[in-house]
């Protein structure tokens, strides 16, 4: 695991971290031909880093005084940082371009991303900092192959998902995931389990519900709407929109009309 930015300039412990953890599927089936979903993926985490770190100036999010927090972790076989928690404005000007190759193991991704948001919140308990709602936002094609519905992985990390993403208590809510589905993962028969055949989506939303499920968009233009999407989306939570209604308001704010933000759960 790499260091985390612990460094914390003094005029600013009276201000709100919000912590992003971009969790991000790298498996082989991200480089399948034609058009691989890796090229757009690379490419869109570029981009929202970039105006992660250097906000538009006339945007919400370079107005804004409370603090974003972001940390990239890829997973196939392993899971692993490819930045660790960093303030946003620290950012490194370029990321190591993420290469597709094995496995995909999402059991064990959630497992780790969890942790890496728990060391978070502790290092903001430690300095005493106030935090709003730490999210997980997953880029996946979403063909888990570490574990299959029903199986001990599978339960042991559903169950820890809804403990920890409110499905069993609202209250006790510790975390948000919010799941973008590339376009292979949301094409039918995409991935088979025990002789059924199901697309990317269908085999995520055993996991996590279908609530948490969003399509990326199947054409190309809409890639750039996704980037635009997920810096409104990260402003409007930083402004505390809850997660459900922060989604809704950047998809309304997308008026290019290249991005159809498909929620998988309202059907
Ligand atoms: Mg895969």
């Amino acid at each position: 695991m790499l260091a985390d930015d612990d460094e914390i300039a003094p005029a600013k412990t009276g201000l709100k971290r919000y912590p992003f953890l971009f969790l991000v599927d790298i498996s082989g089936s991200t480089g399948d031909q034609p058009d691989p979903d890796i090229h757009h993926i690379n490419t869109s985490l570029a981009n929202i880093m970039d105006l992660l770190r250097k906000p538009t100036p006339s945007s919400e999010l370079a107005k804004q005084i409370d603090k974003v927090d972001v940390c990239i972790v890829s997973y196939s076989d392993d899971v692993h940082d490819v930045m660790p928690w960093k303030e946003a404005e620290k950012i490194p000007a370029s990321l190591p371009l993420l290469v597709p190759m094995g496995g995909t193991s999402t059991a064990k991704a959630f497992e780790y991303a969890l942790n890496r948001i728990a060391d978070r919140l502790t290092f903001y308990n430690t300095k005493k900092l106030g935090f709003g709602m730490p999210h997980i936002i997953h880029f996946t094609d979403g063909a888990i192959n570490d574990a299959k519905p029903g199986d001990a992985k599978w339960n042991a990390i559903k169950s820890r998902l809804s403990q920890v993403d409110g499905r069993t208590n609202s209250e006790k809510r510790i975390a948000t995931m919010i799941n973008f589905i590339s376009p292979k993962g949301c094409s039918k028969d995409f991935v088979e389990v025990d002789g059924r055949k199901m697309s990317g989506i269908e085999l995520l939303s055993e996991l996590t519900g279908a609530q948490s499920i969003y399509e990326m968009g199947k054409e190309q233009t809409t890639f750039e709407g996704f980037v635009k999407l997920i810096t409104v989306l990260i402003t409007k939570i930083t402004h505390n929109f809850r997660t459900q209604d922060a989604v809704d308001e950047a998809a309304k704010a997308i008026k290019d009309g290249k991005t159809k933000l498909r929620n998988v759960g309202k059907g």
